[in-house]
């Protein structure tokens, strides 16, 4: 990273992010100060637009690429959902993944269709099995033999016959930017490809009335960056697939390929663009059914990240700065309001992010700093490395860019700080997507409070 240069240049901010006539970091021609006046800092801002931008960008590239019948794109809900976004990214064409009662019950409470929603999850409840499969979630994906049985034995109650997909490990997986494929899976989600049990899931389900086997689901990590990761992975479920019309005289027609598009977080981070993604997973899949002589499955995705994560950013307004002496040399602490409660995946896996001063411009030689929080873990960093000018005060606002996604969703109360509220913008306007938590929030759990 070149510290000579404004971070506000990198292309990792929201389409509509630009520094104003004062300075000051703008989204969608508001004024970050203005915002954080309204609404209390830490303060996470969605650029409307390019949330919508993106999940149309998503909707159409993954619809053209489509070689047989058009399968579904989904919004992985757990990178953060509201009511708001639920309706943004259905307006926009695509289905919602949700993975929990609680995300379900937020898609329904947003008017998002049964036929728009699929249900993941490795430990689904009788309640929320129910909830889902009354409400006519189009799928719900079966992580395990048991629910197999807790699936059938709603659905059969109700009077329905619910429409499902095996989830298949196929012994790939993407860490951040690179893959790996192994034989053995050792890891809690899904059935092995490798081990027959697939093929025991499917002699039980297609035994029970109540349900109706379409397919097969496999989701092999997050960030990844090109198609490398996903051509093993296609490879593997169209030969299981394969093997299930075998052996098994099962057609499968549905084929869902998870999410894990990557996005940028610092300059140097470089994804394929989404068409291009598009392009070569649907054709690698349609080689592989070719090679097999496989009828083309309609293809599903599970993108998130990619969805929400890049039209985001967080405000904290600076409290204390910090130079700590080195052996070669001096590295600032900055610490800011927030921390690992509003952002635990720099604690959590190393994440990496950019950041920029954001209240005001400034000419000061950029120094070396740490942006920290200021919870009771040393632990708790926001940005481990970062150039900031060398004139950083308190009271001063930084911006850190690309949280949209897994930050307030994963957000805590520990130390008994209030979540921080959530803004949308979009032409020059401001919307409340969730407001700040208060103190009174935090208290009126505690009955003896
Ligand atoms: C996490 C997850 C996703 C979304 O992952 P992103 O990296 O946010 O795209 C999709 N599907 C499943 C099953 C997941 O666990």
């Amino acid at each position: 990273m070149d510290p000579s240069v404004d971070p506000l240049e990198f292309q990792v901010w929201p389409r509509n992010a630009r520094r104003n006539s004062s300075g000051a970091l703008a989204i969608a021609g508001v004024d970050i100060r203005t915002l954080i006046e309204q609404h209390g800092s830490p303060l996470f801002i969605l650029d409307e637009q390019d949330v919508r931008t993106r999940a149309r960008e998503y909707a159409s590239a993954y619809s053209q690429a489509q070689v047989g019948q058009p399968g579904i794109v989904y919004f992985a809900a757990k990178a953060f959902i509201s009511v708001a976004i639920a309706r943004w990214v259905t307006e926009e064409g695509l289905g919602i993944d949700v993975a929990s009662g609680g995300e379900l019950e937020v898609a329904i409470r947003a008017g998002v269709p049964g036929d728009r929603l699929l249900m993941h999850g490795n430990n689904k409840s009788l309640a929320e099995i129910h909830r889902a499969v009354e409400y006519g979630v189009a799928r719900i994906v079966i992580d395990s033999f048991e629910e197999i049985a807790r699936v059938a034995s709603v659905a059969a109650e109700l009077g329905v016959v619910q429409k499902v997909l095996i989830r298949a490990t196929v012994g790939v997986e993407a860490h951040t930017h690179e893959f790996i494929a192994t034989a053995h899976e050792d890891q809690k989600f899904g059935l092995s490809g490798a081990t027959g049990e697939v093929e025991e899931a499917v002699r039980r389900i297609v035994k029970l009335p109540a349900l109706h086997l379409v397919g097969l689901h496999s989701h092999i990590g997050s960030q990844i960056f090109d198609s490398s990761g996903f051509e093993v992975a296609a490879a593997r479920v169209v030969a299981l697939a394969h093997l299930l019309q075998v052996n098994h005289g099962v057609t499968i027609s549905e084929l869902n390929l998870g999410g894990g598009m990557g996005i940028a977080y610092l300059p140097d981070d470089d994804p394929l663009s989404v068409q291009a993604m598009a392009d070569q997973i649907c054709g690698l899949v349609a080689k592989a059914c070719g090679e097999m002589g496989l009828p083309l499955p309609a293809l599903s995705f599970e993108p998130g990240r990619a969805i929400i994560g890049p039209g985001g950013i967080t405000v904290y307004e600076v409290g204390t700065v910090k130079p700590i002496h080195m052996d070669r040399g001096v590295r600032t602490y900055v610490s800011v309001d927030g921390g690992m409660s509003d952002n635990i995946r720099t604690a959590l896996y190393g994440a990496n992010y950019t950041v920029a001063l954001a209240s005001r411009l400034s000419t000061a030689e950029p120094i070396l700093c740490r942006v920290v929080g200021k919870h009771c873990e040393s632990g708790d960093i926001v940005v481990r490395d970062c150039w900031l000018p060398g004139d950083i005060v308190p009271g001063d606002l930084i911006a850190v860019a690309a949280t949209g996604a897994y930050c307030r969703s994963m957000a805590s109360n520990y130390n008994q700080l209030p979540k921080p509220a959530v803004v949308s913008v979009s032409d020059s306007l401001s919307t409340t997507v969730l407001r700040r938590e208060t103190m009174n929030d935090l208290l009126s759990l505690d009955p003896f409070a």
